[in-house]
């Protein structure tokens, strides 16, 4: 068919740009309201969006789409109409207000050494469905990280990478198998701008091997207060495509591409924030935390600044380390970020004197030692991420207690309980996770909830969530409907969609990345009696999974497609449904409208886990193995705890065990509850549950109460400790290095050679002959540990106790003495021990060394 003829034909564009009107004077504060991201969590400026043009709002949920497509017809209506451009004027005086005032951490600078400033570093940040740079909990976490950090006023500074196609979109195929689809993410449809100086985008520049380099471009979002950096490596500067592809995709190449987009993460990021601090003339920030391994380089591109600068490797270290904090977020060990030596080797691209191109200045040896690991062959990125920040956590509290185990070797000498990993359990952000229903209660913020939901009568609590649910309801079949016409299904075929669900039947919501350990089919363990609690004709329920695999795990997959099958039979697809792209825009309907969420991990693989948390914020019960946040927090009426088999080591008999009692629990106390109404056709104990969570569990899943221990466990004291590393030229810093370089001259000789101890009138004296190697006795820390023995002879919960020097014995060694009371009876037993003494230590245990009385 010539020009002019009707066929619809798709041809690829081979450039898009997109045309944007000016927007009329009147309606001029738009723009600024559609460029800062605040709106992703506050529900009048999506209002506002949603009046320019309801259609477009409800397809794309976008600001900056809705600009860009209405019709410039309506925006002259609208410029007419005095009372919406008063609106726009008001909501944009709200973010001006919003953005200038006064937020929590002020308040808690007047009383409290705070940072200048932090920087943030994150592989993948979920802020928003606009912006798809993530894939998972640790992005979403990072976005409720900022954005929290942002409410409470922090100088926080967030540092990530531009993906050109982000992480992939998932569909099905006719079969039920993912396919993946990479959409492209166009900046000029995205709520950022360039960073610029005189006219020009600012770039970074990092050395490569065979001398050539890599180069990016930086993008500012704004996260209501946080600047978000994004380097972009898609320039033309890049002339190889390998280079100019590194952030083409989230978690898509091989090794080799994985360890580029971390270089420019760690180094490239450095350098663009230094270049963001100068152009802006923010202060600069004097600490900088590793939200995982991913992060790691910046350490190393830190000691190469300083070293720069002047000063030694170990001084400089010294420094970063006092100032760099790093979260490590998984306890599964294929979860950890690790590389072939011989790769980083080839990246630091030593010089003849084995000084690194991509470091300049910095030993490429040394700097390989910093991922060591117990094979030669690995470079271990959380290693070097523990080296390398004095201060570290893990993100529940039982996963820091697994970290300790997991990461024990790094400390050799001491107990696991000792390792000085400690633990801030994540949280989620109130303002974007909790629906709008239940945030009509409480009118002022969020730390105001608890109150109003208390006071709220049983009618009310249940209502609400009823409307919800229906909500709920409504969005899956809208979203099975479209996915099966996108796996090429007819209308005719899929008719059954419009009644799909039923908005008075019991909802449960699983919806995770499909990760082997969280066993997105353990439910399905025996089919028949899952079939039997789905369908039961008096008491049913329904659920909604959702999930993603990555796109090379096909294991992952062949679990969604078994999902999908069942989901698939006649008898059964009414009442369960797998809804495909599981995406932030899904995941608030879901949490808001289940009244179950059910979380099944293997325990304790699952670090911490947020998404029951979002349920919880909205009332939803958990119902989950005590893995993660659940193990500290389930309290017998928020929800219920799945046994768990952990001591069965056959894992199919374990997950047999966990499955049967999943079943029981729901089929004797979760439905039965959940069916049990009085009069008005409330179930009253249920709401009791739902109002309990709702005030009581609430206030401790919000990402407000994480970034609040953020800042008073570690920033702060990371701030001080950088302060004093730098103090007077650095002279903490090079006292704690040439400390350290002397512990490594003299430790193999301190020795404890003999204790003799003394009781008299309930006291008990002890003296320790200690071998010094030539430290001074100031420099070392004696202490006598003592309390109650079990079977085994270990001292349980000891009371500690500092000795002090107090004469040199016959052979020249020094006398540490203590007299202490020990408890009055019981098995008791003590030891003493000998550890590295210096101001600027963290913890006792940091360097790993630690000396016990010779045996015998
Ligand atoms: C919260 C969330 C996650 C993480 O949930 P987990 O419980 O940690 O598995 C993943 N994806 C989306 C879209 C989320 O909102």
């Amino acid at each position: 068919m010539g020009p002019g003829g009707s066929t619809v034909i798709a041809v690829r564009a081979f450039r898009r740009f997109t045309v944007r009107v000016p927007l009329p004077a009147e309606l001029a504060a738009l723009g600024p309201l559609s460029q800062n991201l605040r709106w992703a969590w506050h529900a009048p400026t999506q209002e506002l969006f949603a009046t320019v043009d309801p259609d477009l709002w409800a397809r794309t949920g976008d600001p900056l789409r809705v600009l860009a497509d209405v019709d410039p017809a309506r925006l002259a209506h609208l410029a007419a109409d005095e009372r919406f451009c008063a609106r726009v004027e008001q909501i944009h005086d709200e973010l001006r207000q919003y953005l200038a005032a006064g937020q929590w951490f002020d308040g808690f600078a007047q009383t409290h050494p705070v940072p200048a400033g932090i920087a943030y570093f994150s592989m993948e940040f979920g802020v928003s469905e606009v912006l798809p740079i993530y894939s998972g909990g640790l992005g979403i976490l990072a976005g409720d990280h900022l954005k929290a950090a942002s409410d409470l006023g922090l100088p926080l500074i967030g540092v990530g990478l531009f993906y050109r196609s982000g992480y992939f979109r998932q569909g099905l195929d006719r079969d039920g198998w993912q396919v993946e689809r990479y959409p492209v993410n166009d900046p000029a449809d995205l709520p950022m701008t360039l960073l610029t100086e005189d006219g020009a985008p600012v770039l970074v520049e990092i050395s490569m091997p065979e001398g050539r380099t890599l180069t990016a471009q930086i993008w500012v979002v704004e996260v209501g207060r946080i600047p978000l950096l994004l380097l972009d490596s898609d320039i033309a500067a890049n002339t190889d495509d390998a280079l100019r592809g590194v952030t083409d995709r989230l978690y898509g190449g091989d090794q080799e591409h994985r360890i580029l987009q971390e270089i420019l993460l760690g180094i490239g990021g450095m350098r663009a924030l230094r270049e963001y601090v100068r152009i802006t003339g923010r202060p600069e920030p004097t600490v900088f935390h590793m939200n995982e391994g991913h992060a790691g380089f910046l350490g190393t591109e830190r000691i190469r600044e300083l070293v720069a600068g002047g000063l030694d490797f170990d001084t400089a270290e010294a420094v970063v380390r006092a100032s760099n904090i790093f979260t490590t977020h998984t306890p599964v060990p294929a979860g950890i970020d690790r590389f072939p030596t011989e790769l980083v080797t080839r990246y630091l691209d030593a010089d003849e004197s084995g000084i690194s191109r991509l470091l300049p200045g910095l030993p490429a040896a040394t700097v390989v030692e910093l991922g060591d690991e117990a094979d030669p062959a690995v470079f271990n990125m959380a290693h070097m991420g523990f080296r390398l920040g004095q201060r570290s956590n893990g993100v529940s509290r039982l996963h820091g207690e697994v970290s300790r185990e997991m990461f024990a070797d790094l400390w050799p000498g001491f107990d696991a309980a000792d390792v000085p990993i400690g633990a801030v359990t994540n949280g989620v952000h109130g303002p974007t996770w909790v629906a709008q229903r239940w945030r009509d209660f409480a009118s002022s913020d969020e730390d105001s909830a608890p109150e109003a939901y208390a006071a709220l009568p049983d009618e009310t609590i249940w209502s609400t969530h009823e409307r919800l649910r229906a909500d709920l309801v409504d969005e899956v079949r809208r979203r099975a409907h479209a996915s099966g016409r996108d796996r090429g299904f007819t209308e005719a075929e899929l008719a059954w969609t419009a009644d799909l669900f039923d908005p008075k039947v019991l909802t449960i919501g699983f919806a995770r990345r499909a990760a082997t350990y969280k066993r997105l089919t353990l439910m399905l363990r025996d089919p028949d009696r899952m079939r039997r609690i789905l369908t039961d004709p008096d008491r049913p329920v329904q659920l909604v999974i959702a999930g993603k695999a990555h796109p090379a795990d096909n294991g992952g997959k062949s679990l969604i497609q078994q999902m999908v099958r069942f989901t698939e039979d006649p008898a059964l697809r009414d009442r369960i449904v797998f809804l495909p792209d599981y995406d932030i825009s899904m995941a608030r309907h879901i949490y808001a409208g289940c009244d179950v969420w059910l979380n099944n991990p293997v325990r304790p693989m699952e670090a911490c886990g947020t998404s029951g948390m979002k349920s919880a914020l909205n009332g939803g019960l958990n119902l989950s193995i005590l893995d993660g946040w659940w193990d500290e927090m389930a309290d017998g009426e928020n929800g219920w705890a799945i046994p768990s088999a952990e001591g069965v080591a056959d894992e199919n008999r374990r997950d047999d065990l966990e499955a049967e009692a999943l079943y029981t629990l729901l089929e004797e106390t979760v439905i039965p509850l959940f069916y049990d109404r009085d009069h008005r056709g409330v179930p009253t104990r249920w709401v009791e549950m739902m109002r309990h969570t709702l005030t009581r569990l609430g206030p401790k899943v919000l990402a407000s109460r994480m970034v609040r221990d953020y800042t008073t466990e570690l920033y702060c004291p990371a701030a001080a400790a950088f302060e004093a590393a730098c103090a007077d030229d650095h002279s903490g810093a090079r006292d704690l290095a040439a400390y350290r370089r002397a512990l490594e001259t003299s430790w193999g000789s301190v020795l404890i050679a003999g204790v003799e101890d003394e009781s008299l009138d309930g006291e008990l004296r002890v003296a320790a002959h200690v071998g010094l190697g030539g430290l001074d006795p100031e420099t070392v820390r004696v202490q006598l540990v003592l309390g109650r023995v079990d079977d085994e002879g270990e001292i349980v919960e000891p009371a500690i106790t500092d000795m002090s020097p107090t004469e040199r014995d016959a052979s020249g060694r020094t006398v540490f003495a203590v007299t202490v009371t020990p408890p009055a009876s019981g098995h008791l037993g003590y030891t003493v021990r000998v550890l590295p003494r210096h101001d600027q230590l963290s913890h006792d245990a940091e360097l790993g060394l630690v000396r016990y009385p010779v045996a015998g």
